[in-house]
């Protein structure tokens, strides 16, 4: 019953790749410019382009404002997500049990969330500053080698395309990571405010569902401790392990 925000981890990905489509569309053609200029001057002039723009990016990051507010908006839509799937699972308590005195949660914009909205925007836009600066500087060696080994520029565009794709599966692949862990820790913040102990392991049932996750598929754990990892050696929630889309159902200790 408790479900992934799919569409929220599919537009936080995009703003990652979104990042890498950006910078290319200015560094691209000065890059090609630089390698079909005067030959003498190709590797120091491609290093100072390259120190320019890693800097020049690394500052338009961090004083982009719509990117900070994308950061926390998405946050906020992933806080929304739980309170609503929270809330089916209090009243389905609720409607078994007469009586129920636990169950209240707290609103998305209660002031407890606000350190964390901070946080995950600040932590975002360190990740899509070393995100651009990798690539950019990924670029540089790709050029500068290029340049060494004389090949022809739609060979260097072609190079240059396949690490773009690289660099934004990188970020597609961190924004995976950040919607897992902000998903799991809302829910778990939210169901055991609202009084459930612990959880249903439930997996995506997909063919992506790795044979460790559902092994745990139907079983209960405690929001106190989580479920064993033996390759990891530690106990992990649900959207904690590495691109996890596992989803936690609301439950009490008393009735497993
Ligand atoms: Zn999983």
């Amino acid at each position: 019953m408790n479900s992934y925000p799919k569409y929220l981890d599919i537009q936080l990905q995009n703003v990652y790749s979104g990042i890498i489509r950006s910078i290319d569309k200015e560094l691209r053609p000065q890059i090609i410019k630089e390698y079909k200029s005067d030959i003498t001057v190709q590797t120091d002039s491609i290093e100072d382009v390259i120190n320019n723009f890693a800097a020049s990016v690394e500052r338009a990051i961090l004083s982009d404002d719509r990117l900070a507010k994308r950061f926390e908006q998405i946050y906020t839509l992933v806080n929304s997500w739980t309170y609503r799937e929270t809330e089916k699972a209090i009243q389905k308590v609720k409607s078994v049990q007469k009586g129920f005195s636990v169950g209240f949660q707290p609103d998305v914009g209660a002031p407890l969330f606000k350190d964390a909205i901070a946080a995950f925007r600040r932590f975002n836009v360190s990740l899509a500053v070393e995100l651009g600066r990798g690539h950019i500087f990924g670029i540089g060696l790709l050029a500068e080698n290029a340049f060494r080994e004389g090949i022809p520029t739609k060979d260097l565009t072609a190079q240059y395309r396949a690490f773009s794709g690289v660099s934004q599966r990188k970020g597609r692949f961190w924004a995976v990571d950040q919607m897992g862990n902000a998903y799991s820790s809302l829910t778990e913040q939210r169901q055991t405010f609202a009084g459930f102990d612990g959880y249903i392991w439930r997996t995506s049932k997909d063919g992506s569902v790795r044979p460790e996750h559902a092994a745990l598929e139907g079983k209960f754990f405690k929001w106190s401790q989580g479920a064993y990892f033996s390759k990891r050696g530690r106990y992990l929630h649900p959207g904690q392990d590495y691109r996890c889309r596992c989803t936690a159902e609301a439950a009490f200790s008393f009735n497993q």
